[in-house]
């Protein structure tokens, strides 16, 4: 009788609306800013299908994938660098996508079978305006020049962002110009490497470092700072597009993938599909500071307009995230830890 009952209400539930199987997307994510709640509203008000969102740490929810392997409920992973979605697809986290939209709206350097790029920011040189001049500075090669001994501060050498420029400048010098190069730049520390890139901002405004590296979104967030303090200090720190009269600034990405045990393929490709119409590229990339990646597509942000423009290195990154292994050995060679 109780499973009579069971069954009926069983059968009434399936039937009902309010039970009818709901489309939801779960979407592992290591990219966590405000604006990112209203972008992933307007995909459920287009698409009917919802978002179930779990944030963490990039690295946790790698391996979090991988432990929870063909039961994941992973469908889409987004995170930043092209090292770390470059580590995702080695480790087999993810599905080659074919998809007319994205690859006539993504630049082909910017992505590969498996994982495309939403917005950029570029990795530029920074130096304090009275400690350094903008042209003793304007190529990456240049900080290993002795004229700077005592005056490069940098964060670690492993961290992603230094990865994958080192391995870009072993795909532009190879690898034995680039090994020099970082000997070069470690005998022209003032410090030690540590913090991130905003710790090095602020010591080369305080004059405690002459020159450093940092992603743009980092400078455009302390020159739209609220805080009257860190405009000011901005006043102090020049900022380089690395490279202009050869191939370009190394740029990255935000970028995202479909989890390869992904359970609503579909929807997936729906929502990396999305990520590239004109009104998400903006908001994608306006929640971080960086820029669309889809031409045509502006960014209206005060702080990257005040940047300039520049000429970005066009290297494919999928590529360039080849070479990191070798990057994380050259560096460990030249001391640059
Ligand atoms: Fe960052």
């Amino acid at each position: 009788m109780k499973s009579r009952i069971a069954l009926a209400l069983l059968l009434l539930a399936s039937q009902s609306p309010v039970f009818a199987q709901e489309k939801v997307l779960n979407l592992y994510s290591a990219r966590h800013y405000q604006t990112d709640e209203r972008l992933y509203d307007n995909f459920t008000k287009q698409t009917g299908i919802k978002i179930n969102r779990i944030d963490g740490k990039e690295d946790e929810l790698m391996e979090r994938i991988r432990n929870e392997g063909a039961n994941s409920p992973a469908d889409v992973f987004i995170t930043v660098d092209a090292t770390r979605l470059a580590v995702a697809d080695s480790l087999g986290l993810f599905a080659p996508v074919k998809s007319k939209i994205l690859e006539s709206r993504i630049p082909a350097h910017l992505h590969t079978d498996t994982w495309f790029a939403f917005s950029t920011r570029a990795r530029v040189i920074i130096y304090n305006r009275s400690a350094v001049r903008a042209e003793d500075v304007s190529t990456y090669e240049a900080l290993a020049d002795p004229k700077l001994k005592g005056k490069v501060c940098s964060r670690s050498g492993g961290h992603p962002y230094n990865l994958s420029l080192v391995a870009s400048l072993i795909a532009h010098d190879g690898e034995a110009k680039t090994e020099e190069w970082a000997r070069g730049v470690v005998a022209n520390f003032a410090r030690p490497p540590r913090g991130g890139d905003t710790d090095q901002i602020k010591a080369v405004a305080a004059g405690e470092c002459g020159v450093a590296i940092s992603n743009t979104y980092y400078l455009a967030r302390l020159i739209r700072s609220e805080k009257m303090e860190e405009r000011r200090m901005m006043e102090r720190v020049g900022i380089v597009w690395p490279n202009q009269s050869g191939r370009g600034s190394h740029i990255n990405i935000s970028g995202a993938g479909m989890v390869r045990t992904a359970k609503n393929p579909e929807a997936a490709v729906k929502f990396l599909e999305y990520l590239s119409s004109d009104e998400a590229q903006r908001y994608f990339a306006d929640g971080n500071n960086e820029w669309p990646v889809v031409s045509g597509v502006t960014a209206n942000n005060p702080a990257l307009e005040a940047m300039g423009k520049f000429k970005a290195d066009n290297l494919p990154l999928g590529s360039i995230a080849k070479n990191v292994a070798v990057a994380q050995k050259v560096l460990d060679r030249a001391g640059y830890r």
